[in-house]
């Protein structure tokens, strides 16, 4: 509560040396080491230098890769492992991403166990985005609101990314009430008619990834009756086909719709339509908000 309160009136701090960035990194570990009870052994932390034209460059996380280091001697020396990347700039929200990202590949839990590429990526975004807000870095007051207000997301607004929450939850409570089996390949097909797509991305890094996995990161916190330590154990330990299977169960749960319901009436108060924004009657008329 202390940290919530400091970070309130205060601008969270921006990154700029690889100190400061990896004591992000190590706080962000021992939570999560404290809320599932695993140790976490520290990544090689970089700061990078980029632009950030796309917003995947924010942060990445590498299971494997070569890096220089200096032994306790000083002497340069070649290491090879996990790294965690950080863009000179970012935010501490940043950082807990990428650190979830790592703790999901620590725990063995970031392999394939779902067939959709799109899904998988998805699933596994959902992870990383709830996690690390749940957690509240600097900067972070309201977990669900502020990932929804990431100024990551460029070329879309947070009224648009409600708007698919929105449908993705309709569509499941419809194939729920219908009887309809949810497998792998429906569950695909109601995120692909939700984001209005023809046909889903596959590579990793499509801000559609991010946008469902908003959606399912708000589903997995109803399904869990809104506790973030709970939620963030899931987001850190559970398969992806575990989590997907534990996010859509929201949709037949009335206690966890009347969740979502609360944190979407949230939302539209947080982000209330302008009308004003060019961008955003544009994306409103491309995906069709209503
Ligand atoms: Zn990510």
């Amino acid at each position: 509560v202390a940290e919530a309160l400091k970070t309130k009136d205060a601008p969270s701090p921006k990154l700029s040396t690889t100190e400061g960035a990896a004591k992000y990194v190590s706080g962000a570990l021992g939570q999560l080491s404290e809320i599932t009870g695993r140790r976490y052994e520290m990544p090689h932390v970089k700061l990078i230098n980029m632009k950030a034209e796309s917003w995947q460059s924010h942060g990445a996380f590498v299971c494997r890769e070569s890096y220089m280091t200096r032994s306790a001697s000083g002497e340069r020396q070649i290491g090879s492992g996990p790294v965690l990347k950080v863009r000179n700039g970012e935010e501490a929200i940043a950082v807990y991403h990428e650190a979830v990202h790592y703790a999901r590949y620590a725990n063995r839990v970031d392999g394939i166990t779902l067939e959709n590429s799109f899904t998988r990526w998805a699933v596994e975004e959902t992870c990383a985005l709830i996690a690390s807000n749940l957690m509240k870095p600097p900067g972070i007051k309201d977990p669900v609101i502020d990932m929804y207000g990431y100024e990551l997301f460029q070329a879309v607004t947070p009224r648009s990314n409600m708007a698919v929450l929105g449908r993705m939850v309709d569509a499941f409570k419809a194939a729920e009430a219908e009887g309809k089996l949810l497998d792998e390949k429906s569950i695909a097909e109601i995120l692909r008619s939700s984001l209005r797509m023809k046909k889903l991305p596959e590579e990793p890094g499509e801000s559609e990834q991010y946008i469902v996995g908003m959606a399912l990161g708000v589903m997995l916190l109803a399904s869990n009756g809104m506790d973030a330590e709970k939620t963030v154990r899931d987001a850190a330990t559970l398969t992806g086909s575990r989590l997907l299977d534990k996010a859509v169960g929201a949709a037949s749960s009335p206690k966890a719709l009347k969740h979502i319901e609360k944190m979407q009436k949230d939302l539209e108060a947080a982000y209330p339509r302008t009308g004003f924004s060019r961008v955003e009657s544009a994306i409103e008329w491309l995906f069709g908000t209503t």
